[in-house]
């Protein structure tokens, strides 16, 4: 599982003034299934991009295997690439969606092994009754099904996927993402799959790549991303609610708040300026000193959210089974201080008056 296969290099790439990646480095392993996370316009689809070889990086270098592809025209890379907005040709069935990409001159496939490979791809999408329909005649998540099949056909060395279930409904888009997971399983192709999704990184990936503003923030297992967020702008991207977040100055052994209000124990080797990250799910309603009021309830089923006005801050509290709060009422939060995360806090540079 260690083996590296795609290794990217410092790759950097500029529309104009806007840079879209800075100095992107990251490889992939034999085999895995690697998430981009990201918000909109963080540079995941460029980076699929270049790496298809469909746009050209600024810098860096991208090998395969030890061979360098930077420079290989996308038909030399043997990439699929699968895109949020799939199209299929409407003149055609699904068999001849999915024979199109085979039939290639320069291919050279005999009519068998086309066959073979369409009946495969159909029995792993569970799509064969489906195969003489024509493209027009499908569902949005059948349609997503040929559209993957179309990339899967091929039998590429590597698969990249945009997003490709964020324009189903939430229904499908968790059974496609099961079957994705277990495809990947099966065909044992390494793929990047992009998302901004959390629900979607955290349980298709074998690893995450956080990307924002075109930098990479961090990669680990999703249980590394999820218990360690390396900052608080990783941390907000994988929570529901998102985590809370405090800046905070230590005195003493106590964590103050900007309006200098004390709010927890702090470490004796915490930094004296931090950011703190307290999840949801770790704050209870009752048991605290300092008093908080009630001034949303968000009912998600099984669980509810809880939002609270709590020393001069704005805070979220996720509680499990029956509640028994009303909008207004007052409550004691209370921490557990194990879970705090504590993200180092540097402060700009203070003009002092030394050189007066
Ligand atoms: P994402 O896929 O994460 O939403 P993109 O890779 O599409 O992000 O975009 C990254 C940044 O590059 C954004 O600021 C976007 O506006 C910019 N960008 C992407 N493609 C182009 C382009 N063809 N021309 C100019 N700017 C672009």
């Amino acid at each position: 599982m260690n083996n590296s296969f795609l290794k990217i290099d410092n790759l950097s790439k500029n529309y104009g003034e806007t840079p879209a990646l800075s100095d992107i480095s990251l490889s992939l392993h034999t085999e895995e299934l690697l998430v981009i996370l990201g918000p909109t316009g963080a540079g995941k689809t460029t980076l699929l991009r270049i790496i298809a070889g469909l746009e050209a990086a600024d810098t860096g270098r991208i090998t395969i295997d030890g061979t360098d592809i930077t420079h290989q025209l996308p038909a030399e890379r043997d990439i699929a690439l699968v895109f949020q907005n799939f199209s299929l040709y409407p003149n055609k069935t699904v068999r001849q969606n999915l024979a199109f990409p085979l039939q290639a001159p320069g291919r050279n496939l005999s009519k068998t092994e086309i066959a073979n490979r369409i009946s495969h791809t159909a029995d792993l999408l569970r799509i064969t009754p489906l195969l003489d329909r024509p493209a027009t005649h499908l569902s949005g998540g059948e349609m997503q099904r040929v559209a993957i099949g179309r990339a899967i056909v091929r039998q590429p060395q590597l698969f990249l996927l945009d997003e490709p279930l964020t324009n189903l409904d939430a229904k499908l888009r968790e059974v496609l993402r099961v079957e994705l997971i277990r495809l990947q399983r099966d065909l044992r192709t390494p793929m990047i799959y992009v998302t901004h999704d959390r629900v979607e990184a955290l349980s298709m990936g074998d690893r995450i790549a956080v990307l924002s503003e075109g930098k990479i923030l961090q990669i680990g297992t999703p249980e590394e991303i999820y218990q360690q967020p390396n900052s608080p702008i990783v941390a907000r991207q994988l929570g529901y609610p998102p985590i809370n977040t405090i800046d905070v100055h230590k005195q003493q052994n106590q964590w103050f708040t900007a309006s200098n209000q004390a709010i927890m124990t702090a470490d004796r080797n915490a930094p004296s300026n931090a950011t703190l990250g307290i999840r949801a799910e770790d704050i209870s309603p009752q048991g605290g000193e300092i008093p908080a009021i009630i001034e949303v309830i968000e009912d998600l089923g099984a669980s509810t959210i809880l939002l609270a006005n709590w020393a001069g801050q704005s805070i979220q509290i996720s509680i499990s089974g029956e509640q028994q709060w009303h909008v207004g009422d007052e409550i004691y939060p209370s921490i557990d201080l194990d879970r705090v995360l504590v993200w180092e806090k540097k402060q700009p540079q203070m003009n002092t008056d030394e050189h007066r």
